[in-house]
Order: structure tokens, then sequence, then C-alpha cells
């Protein structure tokens, strides 16, 4: 069976422990790799070879840093068919979804951080005091030290290297833990990272749990800065760890976001879309809308519609071209989702489509797929307040209700903890900036989903976390700031 390793100080290491966990192929439910069990002493390992490189790093000028990053993303581009297929394996998603946005996307954080690093400037101010003092205040944004990125299993690369990419080019050097559940691309990665001539110690991987690995990571003293996208509840703990620290933390956390559709809205697209948001990823991407809000005119005509899509969606093999929801991602999740779709049955939901486990695809070869698989859901008939409502569910499942007027679909829309994503579809220009305006949203979409920019600030309000991630901030994020006041 194959092993993963880690990747400390420039090598592929075995885990202090010597033991190793089962790496589970969703599709199929089999264990088809193992993953290191590591513990602090494997963090401690990296932290030191991390701080050991952090010197040089920091110093390396910023063009040279570009020319290691960008022989990275050349790798990248180069393996895109074995890393999809890892990913996809790994994650149970479409490989088709993995190789058109996963692993492209990937590369495109790492091109992205390449060049800004070459670009970030630092203000100075021309100060005037009294009595004719003159002087130039300015800002120095130094590499802060090393960095803790822990990432999440639903968009494996993709996530993992939109914190590692801003750390290494801002001048960090990172300690790095990357999902237990899906290690693989990461694991790939570091090979990579060898390959591309990264110098030992900047990048470090430690594969494990996040009890054990992660909380370490949290908990080192050595480590400055925390980067963290995954749960709310994960979120909390890390933060209470930190605190104390005073360590920079970035959280990037839960979402149940809201789908506002207006009766003036662009149907076709809007509905395309809408399938497309709720879906994607077995609905399982920090940004689906998995609540719909659909002005009360439009919504008999949706609702019809949108099962009639839902209901042709293909659940299948991943390595399928023509699947378009793929196995979810680990038993424990699959449980999870399927408790959801029975809550919202006893809160008095009505299942238009889906709501089952799903019949065994075939694979390739004809043989049915025994993983996790569950059918898209939609469901009606909930009160916005009720728990499946405002939790997250985080899987191929969304709610549909009418609203009658802007207020009513804000309160609906706001009345959740979270503050993560929403899409809002008219084409009436002045109710588009209102209603975004109003929303308690990180991320606001009109009239599309997850286009992305990476020069703009990414990240959460109220309890889907705090700090932003992308364009610049990411940059500043890993860095100190020192202000430096000349009298002349
Ligand atoms: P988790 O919070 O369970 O895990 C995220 C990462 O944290 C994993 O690497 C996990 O390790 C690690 N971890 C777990 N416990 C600790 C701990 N005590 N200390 C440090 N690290 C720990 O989230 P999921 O992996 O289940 O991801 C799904 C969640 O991520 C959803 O809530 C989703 O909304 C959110 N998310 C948010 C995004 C955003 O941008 N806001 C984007 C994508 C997802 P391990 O897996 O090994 O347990």
């Amino acid at each position: 069976m194959m092993k993963i390793e880690n990747y400390i100080g420039g090598e592929m290491v075995e885990p202090a422990s010597g033991e190793y966990f089962d790496n589970f192929e969703p599709a199929t439910g089999e264990v088809y790799s193992l993953i290191p069990d590591s513990d602090d002493r494997d963090v401690n390992l990296a932290a030191d070879a991390a701080k050991a490189a952090f010197r040089a790093w920091a110093a390396t000028p910023p063009e040279e840093r570009f020319a290691i990053l960008m022989r990275l993303v050349g790798l990248i581009e180069r393996d895109l068919e074995p890393l999809a297929a890892a990913e996809s394996k790994d994650n149970g998603k479409p490989v088709s979804l993995a190789r058109s946005v996963d692993i492209p996307r990937a590369a495109a954080n790492f091109r992205f951080y390449a060049t800004a690093a070459m670009h970030l400037a630092n203000e100075s101010h021309d100060t005037h005091g009294a009595g004719g003092v003159h002087a130039i205040n300015y800002t120095l944004r130094q590499p802060i030290g090393v960095a803790g990125c822990i990432s999440p299993w639903n968009l494996p690369l993709y996530l993992f290297s939109w914190k590692i990419a801003p750390a290494i080019a801002a001048g960090c050097t990172v300690v790095a833990k990357p999902s237990e559940v899906t290690p693989m691309t990461a694991y790939m990665l570091s090979r990579l990272c060898i390959e591309a001539g990264l110098p030992a110690g900047v990048l470090n991987i430690v594969h494990g749990t996040g009890p054990k690995v992660g909380s370490a990571i949290v908990g080192h003293r050595d480590i400055k800065a925390i980067s963290f996208t995954g749960g709310t509840k994960t979120g909390e703990e890390i933060a209470r760890t930190a605190a104390p620290m005073f360590k920079k933390l970035s959280l990037e956390l839960g979402g149940k976001n809201p789908n506002i559709i207006f009766a003036d809205c662009n149907y076709d697209e809007m509905l395309t879309t809408s399938v497309r948001s709720s879906f994607s990823n077995q609905g399982e991407i920090c940004l689906c809308g998995s609540r719909i809000f659909v002005e009360r005119p439009l919504y008999e005509r949706f609702k019809t519609d949108l099962v009639e899509r839902v209901s042709a969606l293909k659940v299948g093999d991943p390595n399928d071209a023509a699947t378009d929801v793929g196995a979810i991602v680990s038993r424990q999740h699959f449980e999870k989702i399927l408790s959801y779709i029975e809550l919202a049955k006893t809160e008095g939901g009505s299942i238009l489509c889906g709501g089952n486990v799903s019949e065994p695809p075939a694979s390739a070869s004809g043989e049915p797929l025994r993983g996790w698989f569950i059918e898209p859901t939609v469901i009606e008939g909930l009160p916005f307040d009720c728990r499946t409502n405002q939790e997250e569910i985080f899987g191929p499942v969304v709610t549909i209700m009418p609203f009658d007027t802007e207020d009513e679909v804000l309160k609906y829309a706001n009345s959740v903890r979270y503050g993560l994503a929403a899409t809002v579809w008219t084409e009436n220009l002045s109710r588009a900036h209102r209603v975004a305006s109003k929303l308690e949203s990180g991320i606001v979409w009109v009239n599309c989903w997850m286009l992305r920019d990476l020069r703009t600030p990414f990240g959460g309000v109220k309890d889907s976390g705090i700090g932003r991630e992308g364009g610049f901030e990411a940059l500043r994020f890993f860095t100190e700031e020192k202000n430096v006041c000349v009298k002349l």
C-alpha cells in the first residue's frame, strides 16, 4: 500500500511515531493509501527547519522567490492530469472539476503571489509637526517569521496553495497541514517543491489529524501567524489557543449562504448558475448557496424547473466525464448530511427531489461503486429559522422558499450566524446595490457566482471568520509592520 510521507527540511520523511492510518477513496469506500500519523514531534522538527530557513528566505530578493515559485507553477501545470486524478480520488469530486477548477486555480494562486510580491509597496508620509518640525514617516513590512497554514478537505490543493503561496512569496517559511481526509495532492506538491528547487525548510508539510498536528502547529511558540480555513467550531478552538500567544490569525470558516432571486432576473442564466452554485463539488464548497429565496411571482416556475434540472444531474463515477455529482468525501460526512435530511423531514420539510442515498453508480469496468453517494436534494416548506435553514450542512442539499418583499428576504438572509457569501439575481441596478449593501456577508455576487479576482480581499463576517485572504491583504497578513519616523 502506498505511504504518504511528510516533507520536512527539504526531505520526504516518515512520521516520528512510525505509525500510519488509512486514506479512503470516497467513490469506493476502500482504503487506497496510508497517511502519516504525525504528532508534536514532527511539528517541532518542521518548525525547527522553518526557523532555520527563515533568515535566508526572508533575505532572498522577491525576483528570486518569483523565479522559484514560477518553476513550481510550471510543474503543477505539467502535472495537471495526475494532480486532478489524485484530487478526485482523494475527495470524490468529478475529475472534470478538479481538472478545470481545483488544479488550475492552485497554479494561479502561486502565479499571482509570485508576481504580487514584487509589487508590494510600503507607504511613506511627509509629516509636518508643530514648530516647523519636518519628518518622513514610512512603514516597513517585513516577513513575520514562521507561519502555520491549515486547510480543509473540500478544495484540497486549491485552498492549501491559497495560504502557502502568499506566505512563501512574502518571505515567510511555513509549517502546513492539509486535511487528513485529502492529503494526496499536498504530498505530490511537496515532491514538486523539491523539483522546483525550493530551498530546504521554506515549506514543511506535516500530515496527520487536527487534534495532534493541527493543534501542535497552533500551539507552537515559534509559529507567529496562523492562517486557517475550516469549520467554525475548529476556528473557535484555534482562536482560544492562539490569542493568549498574540499570534496573528486569519480564520476562514463556515457559511450558510443565501441565493436571492428576484422576479426580474435573467431567468435562464439564473437557473443554470443556481444549479451550479447549489451542487458543484457535491455542495461541498463554502461558497455554495444552500438557502434559495425566490420572489413569489417566480416561485412555482422556478421550483418546477429547478427540480427538473436537479433530477437530471448525473450522480456517478468521479472518473466519468459525464458525472455532475461525485461521492461525498467521507463516511462521517455522508452520515452527517443524511442526518440533516432526516432533520429537515422532522421539521416539516417536503423533499421535492433526492433525499436518499444514491444507487451505487457503475465504474468504468461496470462494477458498482460502493462509496458514499447522495442524491442532490431540494427541500421546501421549512421556516427560515429552523435548524435545517440555520446550520451548515455542506452537502448536496438546498432549501427553497418564497418571499414577498426586500425587507423580508433580507431578514431571512441575515438571520444566520454566518456571513460568508451571498448571491443576488435581479436586473434592477439600484436594488442590486441596495440589497448587496444590506446583506451581512463578506462577499456578494450579483448575477453571477464564484467569479474570482485574486486582487480582491476574500473572507467572511460574523461567525464565518476574521481576517481577509486574497490580494495584497494576504501578503500583508504574513508581514509585520514597523513605522519608522525620521526627523529631517
Ligand atoms: P475542519 O475545521 O474540521 O478542519 C479544517 C482543518 O483543520 C483540517 O486540516 C483539520 O484537520 C484541522 N483541524 C481539526 N481540528 C483542529 C484543531 N483542534 N487544531 C488545528 N487544526 C485542526 O473543517 P473541514 O475540513 O471539515 O472543512 C469543512 C469546513 O470548512 C466547512 O465548515 C466549510 O464551510 C469550511 N470552509 C470554509 C472556507 C472559507 O473560505 N471560509 C472554504 C472552505 C471550507 P483534519 O482534517 O486532519 O481533522
